[in-house]
């Protein structure tokens, strides 16, 4: 921040308090059309911002010869902070920016799992169900427990996110949650949104009409690959497969004029082990067919990871064989026109809502914790992991819970995190995983430069077929 600033001359006077930032990442050089000097992208993560850059220049930022680069070269290296200060902690800074932001927060996040119970019985599921629905005493202690943190005044917006067990097991609970908290925000002139993630079983157009109406914007449905590899791993509790059914409905509700007319999306997560990844291609083909990315329909892929110790990810591909795939379902995706934001990642100050102090996740049984896979999770049933309970008083007994101190613990060797370049993207990926032991790495840790020269590419083709300068789209040249 301190290097915007700064005037270029004053840069040249005091250029020797200058380094290169640790939080660079240069792809594999290419051949440039115009000259001999090759191009590589320079990723600044500590801003999100990349650029085309000669190898000359890389060689010479590389060798801290700031004085062979030109102003404006320079000028636009510090304004995105791939120079920065020689003094500069810059972990520290990243982690002092990070906290800033987080301490700034003007939305409450708030996850209701109003159900513990879920007709599936999948084999990578770390959930134990039962067949409990959040009561109409815990319903109730719910909405207050938002009431309550939404009349401190310090909330602009909240963002409540539906998940279980399957939510629409609780469909009449959600639609009284819902009704009860969207009332007093209306009251309160506080912004209301509404994501859910749902098995899609239930996902009829009649409840997605009522869903709409209580706001609900944004929906998670899971199809893991085609026919033959989802019905493996996506049976009923009975063993009866599901594709058809979720596939269906997905279609039908995307059909409906109330849906076109909407702002909702629907993102469909493809878990990939051994078993889906045969899948993937006819999947996509599928979703393809009936044109859902015409329909505001988008494609997530994740890699299956073990869930409370449940050894889910043993049938899982490598991380690194996992990476190198992921690249070519995007851009298969992505030829057969589904769009995908979020290829480079952003700068991001927050890994996930369990660094936010104010964030809190509700099981049906009234207990609270900071992280969405805790609840019915029986690694995670000890009091460690649970920042408190509905009935207590005051509700939070413990706010050290795991996970919650992830941006103090962070700087400890539980993870590679404060050596990595890409901790201002990525702000250390899954921290329940880190906590078990696990490597919790985003894929983008190893398919980076792919992704990068992915997003130059679709850029530039953007900005052919827009018929604008390329240079107003793709990143500069210096
Ligand atoms: S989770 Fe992985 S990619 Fe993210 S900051 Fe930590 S080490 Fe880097
Ligand atoms: S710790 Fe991991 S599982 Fe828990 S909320 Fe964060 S990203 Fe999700």
């Amino acid at each position: 921040m301190l290097a915007l600033r700064l005037p270029i001359a004053f840069f040249h006077r005091t250029r020797i308090m200058y380094k290169l930032s640790d939080y660079l990442i240069f792809t594999p050089a290419v051949a440039n059309k115009q000259s001999d000097d090759a191009l590589h992208i320079m990723y600044a993560t500590r801003s999100g911002n990349s650029l085309l850059l000669k190898k000359s220049v890389c060689d010479n930022l590389k060798k801290g010869a700031f004085d062979k680069l030109g102003d404006e070269t320079l000028a636009k290296l510090i304004q995105i902070d791939a120079i920065v200060p020689q003094e500069e902690n810059e972990f520290e800074t990243v982690l002092e920016e990070n906290l800033a932001i987080i301490a700034g927060y003007r939305r409450l996040t708030i996850v209701i799992q109003p159900t513990a119970n879920c007709q599936l019985g999948c084999n990578y599921c770390g959930q134990k169900h039962s067949k409990v629905n959040a009561s109409q005493e815990i319903s109730n202690k719910i909405v207050a427990r938002i009431k309550e943190k939404l009349s401190t005044g310090a909330f602009k917006s909240l963002k409540l996110q539906w998940y279980g067990g399957e939510p629409l097991m609780a469909y009449s609970e959600i639609l009284r949650i819902s009704q009860e908290v969207r009332e007093y925000c209306a009251e309160h002139n506080i912004k209301y949104g509404s994501h859910m993630i749902t098995n899609g079983l239930s996902f009829k157009p009649a409840v997605f009409l009522n869903l709409l109406q209580q706001q609900v914007s944004h929906f998670q449905i899971t199809l893991d690959g085609g026919q033959e590899t989802h019905d493996v791993m996506r049976i009923t509790k009975e063993g009866k497969k599901t594709f058809n059914i979720i596939l269906d409905n997905v279609i039908d509700v995307t059909n409906l004029p109330e849906y076109i007319a909407s702002d909702v999306s629907i993102a469909i997560r493809i878990n990939i082990n051994q078993t889906t990844v045969r899948g993937i291609y006819k999947l996509i083909d599928l979703l393809a067919q009936h044109r859902l990315y015409e329909k505001k329909v988008f494609l997530d892929f994740a890699c299956v990871v073990d869930w409370g110790d449940n050894d889910a990810s043993k049938g899982s591909l490598s991380r690194e064989e996992y990476a190198k795939q992921e690249i070519d379902w995007y851009m298969y995706a992505n030829e057969k026109g589904f769009r995908f934001g979020g290829m480079i990642p952003e700068r991001n100050y927050a890994p996930c809502m369990v660094v936010d102090p104010n964030a809190e996740v509700y099981d049906a049984f009234g207990n609270i914790y900071p992280c969405y896979e805790f609840p019915y999770t029986p690694k995670y049933e000890g009091a460690d992991y649970k920042l408190g309970h509905l009935d207590a008083n005051p509700p939070i007994q413990n706010p050290n819970a795991i996970t919650r101190n992830w941006n103090s613990d962070v700087k400890t060797d539980i993870s590679p995190c404060k050596k990595c370049p890409l901790f201002p993207v990525c702000g250390g990926g899954c921290p329940k995983q880190w906590y078990s032991g696990s490597i919790a790495c985003p894929s983008f840790k190893l398919n980076i430069t792919d992704r990068l020269a992915l997003d130059y590419l679709n850029k530039r083709e953007a900005a052919k077929k827009a018929s604008a300068k390329v240079e107003t789209l793709a990143p500069e040249i210096a």
